[in-house]
């Protein structure tokens, strides 16, 4: 028998929307689709895939929503990592051009999911802020901003006066500003992916690790603690909690933890003296920070903590530090959360679809921007699983690729994250 961790003591755990009813799954099943995995990935790809008539159950080790997406920023980002040059360079013209329209599209394909759906999780398209502090890295920005303007895409770059009055403070020299960006309640939303995908004729089942995977005959066979699937087809879709169930897959990715520390809230005056119009906003340091105001005038200060679980938001009292160097009127105001969990770096920064054996299907590695992206790459593995290897996707699949040195990944993160910091207070 297993027990369900509980979720970690955030801010969404204490006021998200009741879950549905994910009872642990105690008879054997047959079914086209198998997914491992309860977050946005595995979660939209059985909504997509049961929107199109095909069986799909989601097998989830705690409840959906316990991982990365029920205790994210909450803010819906577009794009990737790289620049939209860099792609077509990376991956080809058509290729290329395909991904920058998909990963730019992603926020608009997740609000319009959230209103098809009426999804009550808070969500606002207020625009993203990607700020630049230093006048080095502001250079960067304003290259991306033409690249995004050149494509025809709703970004403006801001200067130091503007940003002032966006954000409230002096700090930042630039920044882009996307206006399909927005932000939403992560947690109230995994539940109302998940209940949007029972209601369009998914299984889903918490409290069920997939403890082993293997071929029999022509198909993949599933253990769990009280019962084995049979389906025809699976997808792991596991992120920073991947384990070993697909041989080297848990090597091409670096499990980092990520924290969140959020006030009580605010009063209007005070709130509005941060950021009156409500965007979501991310630093482009080394050490990125991110920030928001949630419709209950809470700030929520994220960015890199400890490599451990924490509990409190003295556990990353630095982030309460900088918000109050940010905005001095916020000394005083009360820190009542402080929460993290893990997400999935790759190597080269990109999220990672691979396709190791006919049948299976893996997508990872959001490289912390996976509100928007996981949701809608839901439809392209869900196109992909029904179609089969004719289909293409929008984004390249790759093969298996450990990242090397692998197990010294612990002491690779402290030392970037040492030299991260030394390289943002220079800016260089
Ligand atoms: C603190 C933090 C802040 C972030 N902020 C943002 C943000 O503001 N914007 C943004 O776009 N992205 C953000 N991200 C990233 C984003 O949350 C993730 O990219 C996204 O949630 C990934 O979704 P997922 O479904 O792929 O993975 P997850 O939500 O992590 O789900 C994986 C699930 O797999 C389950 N699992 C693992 N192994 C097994 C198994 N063997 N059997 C059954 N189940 C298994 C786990 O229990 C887990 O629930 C943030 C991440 C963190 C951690």
């Amino acid at each position: 028998m297993t027990t369900r961790l509980p979720l970690p003591p955030s801010l969404y755990a204490d006021t998200a929307v009741a879950p549905v009813a994910t009872p642990p799954l105690d008879v054997d099943k047959n079914v086209s689709v198998a997914i491992v995995g309860g977050g946005y990935t595995g979660l939209s790809t059985a909504l997509h895939l049961a929107e199109q008539g095909v069986e799909a159950l989601v097998l989830e080790a705690q409840e959906p929503g316990w991982g990365a997406s029920g205790n994210n920023g909450g803010h819906t980002n577009p794009g990737l990592k790289h620049d939209p040059d860099q792609i077509e360079a990376d991956f080809g013209p058509e290729l290329g051009r395909r991904m920058i329209e998909f990963a730019y599209g992603t926020t608009n394909f997740t609000h319009d999911l959230i209103r098809r759906y009426q999804i009550p999780c808070e969500a606002r398209q207020n625009g993203t802020l990607r700020a630049a502090y230093h006048e080095a890295s502001t250079a960067a920005i304003e290259k991306t901003a033409q690249q995004c303007i050149r494509r025809g895409m709703p970004v403006k770059y801001l200067n130091r006066a503007q940003l002032r009055e966006m954000t409230g403070t002096d700090r930042y020299v630039g920044a882009m500003l996307d206006t399909r960006g927005g932000d939403l309640h992560p947690l109230s939303y995994a539940r109302g992916l998940a209940r949007a995908a029972i209601s369009a004729g998914a299984k889903v089942h918490g409290e069920t690790p997939a403890l082993s995977l293997r071929r029999e005959g022509s198909r993949w066979r599933i253990e769990t603690p009280r019962a084995v699937v049979h389906a025809d087809k699976v997808l792991l879709a596991t992120n920073g909690f991947t384990d070993d169930l697909w041989p080297a897959l848990r090597r091409t990715i670096v499990p980092v933890f990520s924290s969140i520390a959020a006030t009580a809230p605010l009063s209007d005056a005070v709130a509005r003296s941060i950021m009156p119009t409500r965007p979501v906003l991310y630093e482009s340091g080394h050490i990125t920070v991110y920030y928001r105001i949630d419709q209950q005038n809470r700030l929520l200060m994220g960015g890199r903590g400890p490599m451990r679980w924490i509990k409190s938001p003295y556990d990353v009292a630095y982030l309460m530090r900088y918000a109050e160097r940010l905005w001095p009127q916020l000394k005083g105001v009360a820190w009542t959360h402080g929460w993290n969990s893990r997400l999935a770096i790759t190597a080269d920064h990109y999220p990672h679809v691979h396709e190791p054996a006919e049948s299976v299907l893996i997508s990872l590695g959001c490289n912390g921007r996976g509100v928007a992206l996981a949701t809608a790459m839901g439809a392209q593995l869900a196109r992909r699983l029904i179609g089969g290897a004719t289909v293409e996707i929008d984004m390249p699949i790759t093969g298996i690729k450990p990242i090397p040195l692998h197990a010294f990944w612990p002491v690779g993160v402290t030392t970037a994250v040492i030299a991260g910091r030394v390289r943002d207070r220079l800016g260089i």
